[in-house]
């Protein structure tokens, strides 16, 4: 970075510091993933600087015969990674893409059925204060409240007297798998379009490390950056027979120009995604996650459907105060621990002030962490949440993190 160093030191101070945090703390915020040097120099590139309105081969501008190939490339590549019909990587996040799929098939005030976000839906999927909320009409869904997990009938019933236009599969704060098939069933019994948010689970699909919406559901939106490792963005794929109204959506309905320098980053990241150590990475992610989840229930914490199958889970602190996950997302801080506090089904609390904590596993596995490891971590966390107001457990525990980082370097 001598070049930022050089023009804006400020920056650059800021820069590094962030660099240094990212590597000696253990980051276990399950939205995020470390790229590789390959993505970060793609998304650093010149190719930020042009414009390129329109698909490849068709475009408002002129100049555009290289960008053209490389959109190109993160087509197929995407197409192939998740063997869809269809894709359009230019949705610059994973929010504006789900608001493309909303302007393709619905019109405002249109009736649409979401998980709760408090159940662990996204904010996308109906919240009142986005804009899925505020435009359209959301009927929502949530999780039994004894089991904690998705109850098919009791979804398919709300779908039958509610009939809404389009029903969204997917999760940010769900540690089980999804049946998709069942949501595609009820989309087709109801006239609804099926729209499957796999953001979060997208490289353990691509993986097919857990079973993904492919290829019987409508349509399928992702960011780029979770657990699939690439640049910060949105992908989106559908059948064939929506691909002109998805097209139509994203340019010119939602966005302008494509980010040029990150659909190159994303074209890399599907290729990293389509090779086989892609593959073991994403089952040693859940391994990693199952041997947290029975790490922490050894030591006694509540988790959510008591267990997880995919990168996360989500720690139930009720047991030991309502509204305390930010306290103790704060206290794990101080210890050398990065995770976000979180509501739990039917929670007593504020989504302000929630009572539990979101946990994930893919920048550890990143880092070549296994389950041995995650042993260890579970212990520091729960020793953490049992005394989280203990100064000195936190700086010994920091310490410790310190060490470990060491001996799995990242950049
Ligand atoms: C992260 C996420 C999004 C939004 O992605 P952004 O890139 O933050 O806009 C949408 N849906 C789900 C399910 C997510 O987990």
């Amino acid at each position: 970075m001598r070049h930022v160093k050089e023009a804006d030191p400020e920056v650059h101070g800021h820069m590094q510091a962030e660099l240094e945090r990212q590597k000696n703390v253990l980051n276990m915020i399950p939205s995020e993933n470390y790229v590789s040097p390959a993505v970060l120099e793609a998304c650093g590139s010149v190719l930020m600087n042009k414009y390129s309105e329109g698909y490849p081969f068709k475009r408002y501008y002129q100049g555009n015969r290289h960008v053209d190939e490389i959109e190109k490339l993160a087509i197929d590549r995407a197409k192939k990674l998740f063997g869809a019909e269809h894709a359009n990587v230019q949705p610059l996040s994973g929010s504006p893409a789900n608001a493309a799929v909303f302007l393709a098939f619905l019109k405002p005030g249109d009736k649409f059925l979401g998980l709760d976000l408090a159940c662990g839906g996204h904010l996308t999927h109906g919240s009142s204060v986005n804009f899925s909320g505020k435009i359209y009409q959301q009927v929502s869904y949530g999780v039994d409240k004894e089991t904690e997990l998705l109850d098919y009938d009791k979804i398919r019933e709300i779908a039958l007297q509610e009939k809404p236009k389009m029903i969204i599969s997917g999760l940010t704060a769900y540690p089980r798998q999804i049946d998709f098939r069942k949501f595609q069933d009820i989309a087709e019994e109801v006239g609804a379009i099926h729209l499957a948010d796999i953001s979060h689970i997208a490289g353990l699909v691509a993986s097919g490390v857990i079973p993904g919406p492919f290829p019987f559901t409508d349509i399928v939106s992702t960011t780029t950056h979770k657990t699939l490792r690439g640049p910060r963005g949105g992908l989106i794929m559908c059948k064939e027979k929506y691909a002109k109204d998805i097209d139509k959506a994203v340019f010119p309905g939602m966005q302008g120009g494509p980010h040029n320098n990150n659909t190159a980053g994303k074209a890399i990241a599907f290729q990293e995604a389509l090779k086989p150590e892609f593959k073991e990475y994403s089952s040693q992610i859940v391994r990693n996650a199952k041997a947290l989840a029975d790490s922490l229930m050894k030591e006694g914490i509540k988790l959510v459907t008591n267990g997880t199958d995919n990168h996360l889970l989500l720690i139930d602190l009720r047991p030991f105060g309502i509204g305390l996950g930010r306290e103790v997302a704060v206290a794990l801080e101080e210890a050398g621990i990065c995770g976000n506090a979180n509501s739990v089904p039917y929670d007593e609390s504020t989504p302000f002030k929630p009572s539990g904590l979101r946990l994930g596993t893919p920048v550890l596995t990143t880092r070549g962490m296994k389950e041995k490891e995650m042993e260890q971590v579970g212990k520091w966390i729960a020793d953490v949440i049992k005394d989280y107001k203990n100064d000195e457990l936190k700086r010994i525990i920091n310490l410790e993190i310190g060490a470990l980082c060491q001996l799995y370097p990242f950049y």
